[in-house]
């Protein structure tokens, strides 16, 4: 091969590849993966990787000579490229739009230092050309083997001259080497424990799950909430190693994944396991990236990132809380799904895929209970209670609620709680103070100018705030639309629940947690840290709440507005509310005190509600199931969703009407239109974004692989004009 296609990040540009020639002195020992200098324009020497070759190149141009090799040890396989290559393949972007993605470009820039090592290379040292000193010093070498030029200097007391002399005589061989520092010991002094001993229907499911560990199709661990899912996946791990395989494990959010890496380490050992996620440092990266392709890690732990860190021998991957939105990468591009990546990553390592969830995904439960790969625990560990959810129908307690909001039943329900001691959990799914202003004489509601959805008042700031751009302004004085006074805020947030709880309850302890708090840093992990210190009687929060909280003093959780999560226009808007309800009914009475789950809705006959209410995921399952299959939604259809956006109104319309046209041409030249059905263009439900007005279509493929390779086709061949922004999502996780 004469050229070799590298990977170079430039400052302005981005990630981009380009074309170099191979030289005669490297062309024997290039590899796909190692890491390369090329000269570049007026930056001069610059890092880049090797990412493939070919004989010819296009176009007309002098092509530039590869200056040499960092380092000989390639840091990605072809198997890795071509994994990529499927994974830009199948959400329709370009390859290094995912290898930017996907590789910690900016830690080897960063990070990678080149040093000289030097190692001995010639056995005798009764050679006549060389002092009794320089004797000396070989005899160091060889006691110490391969080390660092500067430091075997200092520690054998000799000078650069003298080494060179011997690397002349062919004594030893000088070369110029990547070092790696090694800062990796998350948790130190951790003591191994041993595993758990698995009871009743945890045996059942993980011998099942055993003689499914060929199977090429996902494995789903379904387990009601506290059913001691993490104990299975902990006894299939240490299978997996001593086998001599290694682990990746998933888990949806980088607090989950750190509390997952401690428990491995306490499992399994410090030595053996490895964290990856966005927010590691990049020291840290650098080096697991080093080890993980070295195949010194046994077991990788992290959020969705990790699905592409170089795991080698992959003999188990594990996705836990699979129903979990933060799988799937929403902006920018590759908008992937780790749990898409992670099933070809296993077919790419015939390992199998274990998913796990106590309200799995619509989709992943009906795949897995066709290809019999289901396996479900239905009972707390140790046969613990569930809390039964009972719920108060607002159409009758509304009236009488505490500023229509917390009702009587609730709020005895709460006191009972605190004069117990025991803690109190209220889920009110929005944040803010107020979920939008109206102006009480025409009606108008005061919008983002940017976002066309209502903005937000904050009465901890004294600001309206868009909660899609962030966007503040201060509470108008008069209406823009009639001049009037009569503005006033409707509809009830996070910040106004625990401004009334205060007032209910002068003696509690009050604390709110969402993403307005998210935004202090660290401010969440102290204030978890003080509710499971039993520091807060009532916390007050968003979704957060739901997940991953485990304290055994919370007997009450409350959901204020239980039927909020259904009434989104999405075709997931039910899968969403029945989650997010069954997942917080789970954080009541983990320990030894019964727990309560109280449910204020306006809509008590809802059937995901009726289901949330009795844990009922089966039924829930079945009811959902058929709905999806009537309007061809997903598991019966694959959606991708266009979204055009400009700032000019018209011409966003404009070319997504065109687009429309074309596909439908298309499809109807190649007979597909009864399988591939395009819905609109339609504004999205947030017509206008961060100033961009957004027109979307959607495709129903229910073609599988074959109309989604025509669709990614079709896609590659039209052009945008620069004034529209195309973004293409397969699989999106809602469309609104
Ligand atoms: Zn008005
Ligand atoms: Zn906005």
């Amino acid at each position: 091969m004469k050229y070799a296609l590298v990977l170079v990040n430039i400052k302005g540009l981005g990630v981009k590849t380009f074309s170099y020639l191979i030289g005669d002195d490297i062309k024997d020992v290039i590899q796909i993966g190692q890491a390369v200098l090329v000269p570049f324009g007026r930056q001069g020497l610059i890092n880049a990787f090797v990412v493939g070759f070919s004989d010819y190149i296009s176009g007309d141009f002098k092509v530039k000579k590869i200056n040499k090799i960092l380092d000989e040890t390639p840091l990605f396989s072809i198997k890795y490229l071509k994994l990529l290559e499927w994974v830009a393949n199948y959400y329709c972007t370009d390859f290094v739009t995912v290898l930017n993605a996907a590789l910690p470009m900016k830690l080897i820039e960063k990070n990678a230092k080149v040093e000289l090592s030097v190692e001995p290379i010639v056995n005798n040292t009764e050679d006549s050309r060389i002092t009794k000193r320089q004797k000396e010093i070989l005899t160091i070498l060889k006691e110490r083997g391969k080390s660092s030029l500067i430091e075997f200097e200092e520690i054998a007391k000799t000078s650069r001259a003298t080494m060179k002399k011997l690397a002349e005589l062919g004594f030893v061989k000088i070369q110029e080497e990547y070092i790696y520092r090694n800062p990796l010991s998350i948790f130190k002094d951790t003591v191994t424990e041993p595993l758990f001993e698995l009871q009743g229907e945890q045996i059942t499911a993980y011998e099942g799950i055993k003689s499914k560990l060929k199977s090429q199709n996902p494995i789903l661990l379904h387990g009601v909430t506290a059913s001691g899912k993490t104990e299975v996946y902990f006894k299939l791990i240490k299978d997996v190693i001593d086998s001599g395989k290694n682990v990746l494990f998933l888990a949806p959010e980088i607090a989950l994944a750190s509390q997952l890496t401690k428990r491995l380490a306490k499992k399994f050992g410090i030595k053996d396991v490895a964290i990856w996620h966005s927010s590691i440092s990049d020291g840290e990266k650098y080096d697991v990236w080093q080890r993980l392709y070295k195949n010194e890690i046994r077991i990788l732990a992290g959020a969705r990132s990790a699905v592409f860190a170089p795991l080698q021998n992959i003999g188990l991957i594990i996705i836990d809380e699979e129903h979990e939105g933060a799988y799937k990468q929403t902006n920018p591009a590759p908008r992937y799904d780790a749990r898409v990546v992670a099933k070809r990553l296993a077919q790419f390592h015939q390992a199998p895929l274990l998913l796990g969830s106590a309200t799995p995904d619509v989709s992943t439960y009906y795949y897995a209970s066709n290809n019999n790969n289901l396996f479900e625990m239905h009972k707390r560990y140790n046969d613990a209670p569930f809390a039964k959810p009972q719920v108060i129908n607002m159409q009758e307690h509304g009236k009488a609620a505490y500023r229509n909001i917390i009702s009587k039943p609730l709020q005895t329900e709460i006191s009972e709680t605190l004069e117990r001691g025991q803690q109190v959990i209220l889920l009110m799914n929005r944040r803010g103070y107020s979920t939008y202003t109206q102006c009480k004489a025409c009606g108008t509601v005061i919008e983002c100018p940017d976002c066309s959805i209502p903005m937000i008042w904050h009465s901890s700031i004294k600001q309206l705030k868009c909660h899609y751009c962030n966007k503040e302004m201060s509470f108008p004085e008069f209406c823009p639309q009639c001049g009037s006074d009569a503005l006033s805020t409707s509809g009830v947030g996070t910040q106004k629940i625990e401004v009334l709880i205060k007032e209910l309850f002068p003696d509690a302890q009050v604390a709110r947690i969402d993403s307005d708090i998210l935004m202090k840093k660290n401010a969440h992990i102290e204030l978890l840290a003080k509710f499971q210190k039993g520091e807060i009687d009532i916390l007050v929060g968003t979704q957060m709440i739901a997940k991953g909280l485990d304290n055994p003093n919370v007997t009450l959780v409350g959901v204020l507005s239980a039927d909020s999560g259904f009434n989104v226009p999405d075709y997931r808007a039910s899968e969403r509310g029945f989650q997010l309800l069954t997942q917080v009914a789970g954080r009541a009475g983990r320990g030894d005190f019964k727990g309560k789950v109280l449910f204020q809705t306006y809509n008590p006959d809802y059937y995901a509600f009726q289901n949330a209410k009795t844990q009922n995921y089966k039924k829930f399952f079945e009811t959902e199931i058929k709905s999806r299959e009537e309007f061809d939604y997903p598991p019966f259809s694959q959606i991708i969703r266009l979204i055009l956006s400009s700032e000019n109104n018209y011409r966003a319309e404009k070319s997504a009407m065109e687009i429309a046209l074309r596909l439908n041409t298309m499809t109807e030249k190649f007979g597909f239109s009864e399988y591939l059905e395009t819905l609109g263009p339609t504004p999205c439900v947030i017509e206008k974004l961060n100033g961009f007005y957004r027109f979307q279509i959607l495709i129903k493929n229910k073609l599988s692989q074959k109309g989604h390779d025509f669709i990614t086709k079709f896609l590659n061949k039209i052009t945008i004009p620069k004034d529209i922004r195309m973004a293409v999502d397969v699989d999106p996780l809602d469309i609104l």
